[in-house]
């Protein structure tokens, strides 16, 4: 393929003006700085694409149905019966037209790769489908579809609740037992395996979903690939974690488990102290979901002091309410802005606050997701993305402050072209098969609001 130039962009080594990309293979082969673009295909700014590391991409479907007050108090919990209503009306071409909707929404936010918690897995009756890893192929079909890098996580869930209580009813697509989880990994396996730039691990759904031993065991599954684990996302889920076990949920996660390298914790978000800082200096990724959280209600993870104890943190859109790394980003500054009445809290004294977002949330979602870490170097994949230097909050600003407008000003209106390994996805902001995603994604849309 023709070689690429940017007029400044962000390599591995931080930024440089007149960067030259040769691309070979889905790699970049060759990088030089400094040098006139030639015959190369000329952009303005050139930065690497983000991961969000957790997704549950049926979810795109019910965005914006659950704004309503549905209770004297409504919560995560009342938000959670609307979910598992809306997760009965999905047959596996909605499974299908709804992800590609949501990838071809992420690669033109600037998300070059997704880490998908895959938890629907049985027929809306709750049997296994003939081949069980059927939802995962629907799942793998619209990453390859759209041209997203996944990371397939099928999930083990057993237990409505705390103390083995047994699934219930609304929970029959996402049940499974170890015997039938074995055959839902194989199934994601398979359908990871057709796929250039796919991989899987495994997710215990959470310490509610999952005992302790069975999150041991499906951990031991994972045979060195990522481990990814709901973990205290809500104060309920603490409180009954105590009651059931005699142990806050992170620390019976922590005790219980080998919980550190290679694995990522979704919401860690109700941590005391010290267990902050044991998550940290165990090496986990902690997945936040900052645009997700807020509107669910969560609570605000304590981001200043795992950053302090050196923690490594990435993104994920989780609900898909929203689509846009930079909203993340911009999302999860602002809770701590609004949580202790001072101004970029987590930006450190050496680097910007959207220059620190960025390269944590970069380093963080690779490592989550099992895949190179990121950034725009020789021998790393060309997951790259192109921002527009014409945008009005782009005019006059170079280095870190690029990063700062982008995820304080401009957010993904900024983004204009899109390589996934190497192959470019999004052109002039727009997907290059966005017609036919939503033409699909509006079709499944009326079929499931008919069921729901
Ligand atoms: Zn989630």
């Amino acid at each position: 393929m023709p070689a690429i130039h940017f007029a400044t962009a962000l390599t591995a080594t931080g930024w440089a003006d007149d960067v030259r990309l040769e691309i070979e293979g889905g790699r970049v082969t060759r990088l030089e700085a400094g040098v006139p673009a030639g015959g190369a295909e000329r952009h303005a700014i050139g930065v690497p694409g983000l991961a969000s590391l957790h997704s549950h991409a049926f979810q795109r479907g019910m965005a914006g149905l659950a704004e309503y007050r549905s209770t004297a108090a409504d919560t995560f919990w009342s938000w959670r019966e609307t979910m598992y209503r809306f997760a009965l009306t999905v047959e596996p071409d909605d499974v299908a037209a709804i992800a590609r909707q949501l990838y071809v929404e992420m690669l033109e936010a600037g998300f070059t790769s997704v880490g998908e918690f895959h938890y629907l897995h049985h027929d809306r009756d709750g049997r296994p489908y003939a081949d069980p890893g059927e939802l995962a192929f629907r799942i793998a079909e619209a990453a390859g579809d759209a041209g997203i890098g996944l990371t397939l996580l099928p999930v083990y869930y057993r237990w409505a609740t705390f103390g083995v209580v047994p699934g219930r009813p609304e929970q029959r697509r996402f049940l499974s037992d170890p015997d039938l989880f074995a055959r839902l990994l194989d199934g994601a396996e398979r359908a990871a395996g057709g796929l250039d730039g796919a991989n899987v691990g495994v997710a215990p759904h959470s310490l509610r979903a999952a005992s302790i031993e069975e999150v041991r065991l499906v951990a031991g599954m994972a045979d060195g690939r990522p481990v990814h684990i709901h973990v205290a996302e809500q104060i309920k889920e603490v409180e009954d974690c105590l009651a059931a076990t005699g142990a806050r949920p992170v620390r019976h996660l922590l005790d219980g488990t080998d919980a550190g390298e290679g694995w990522c914790l979704i919401h860690a978000t109700h941590m005391t102290a010290d267990e902050t800082a044991d998550v940290a200096r165990r090496g986990a990724v902690a997945g936040l979901c900052p645009i997700t959280e807020a509107n669910l209600g969560d609570g605000v993870f304590p981001t200043p002091d795992y950053l302090a104890a050196g923690g490594a943190f990435g993104v994920g859109t989780d609900s898909n309410v929203q689509v846009d790394p930079a909203a993340e980003l911009r999302q999860l500054e602002y809770a701590q802005r609004l949580a202790t009445r001072t101004r970029n809290v987590i930006a450190t004294t050496s680097a910007s606050t959207g220059r620190t977002l960025f390269d944590g949330a970069l380093a963080g979602g690779a490592r989550a997701l099992g895949r190179p870490s990121g950034g725009i170097a020789p021998g790393a994949p060309a997951d790259i993305v192109a921002l527009d230097g014409d945008h009005p909050a782009m005019i006059d600003r170079t280095g870190d402050a690029i990063l700062d407008a982008w995820i304080f000003v401009a957010g993904k209106e900024a983004v204009r072209r899109v390589w996934v390994n190497g192959r470019t996805v999004v052109d002039g902001g727009r997907h290059l098969r966005k017609d036919a995603a939503v033409k699909a994604f509006r079709d499944s849309i009326r079929r499931v609001t008919g069921r729901f």
